[in-house]
């Protein structure tokens, strides 16, 4: 774009801690969790970011496949 001129002003936004790091284990504890759901909270789903993928596809992916098992329980 070729600007050249300073900015007239600017603004930094740091979000701390606003991204899980997932670290080494993850998904064996999340299938641990997963488990023990299952079989002491058997009506108790988890999805979002702390899981299976931060960003929104991922979160709206594990919403979908977390609505379908609920609706194949219901049935
Ligand atoms: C600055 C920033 C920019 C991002 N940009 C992108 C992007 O461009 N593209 C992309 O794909 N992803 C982006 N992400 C990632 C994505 O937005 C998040 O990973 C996603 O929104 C997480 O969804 P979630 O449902 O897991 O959690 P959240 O969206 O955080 O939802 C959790 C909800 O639970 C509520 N809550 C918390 N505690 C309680 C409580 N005790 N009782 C009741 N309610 C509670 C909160 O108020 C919130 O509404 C960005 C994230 C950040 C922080």
């Amino acid at each position: 774009m070729e600007i050249n001129k300073p900015p007239l002003f600017k603004v930094v936004s740091r979000w701390h801690n606003a991204m899980p790091q997932y670290t080494v284990g993850h998904l064996d504890r999340l299938e641990t969790l997963e488990n023990k759901l299952a079989e002491h909270l058997p009506n108790v789903y988890v999805a979002g970011a702390s899981y299976r993928g931060v960003g929104l596809p991922d979160c709206i992916k594990q919403a979908k496949s977390v609505v379908q098992q609920i609706k194949q329980k219901m049935n």
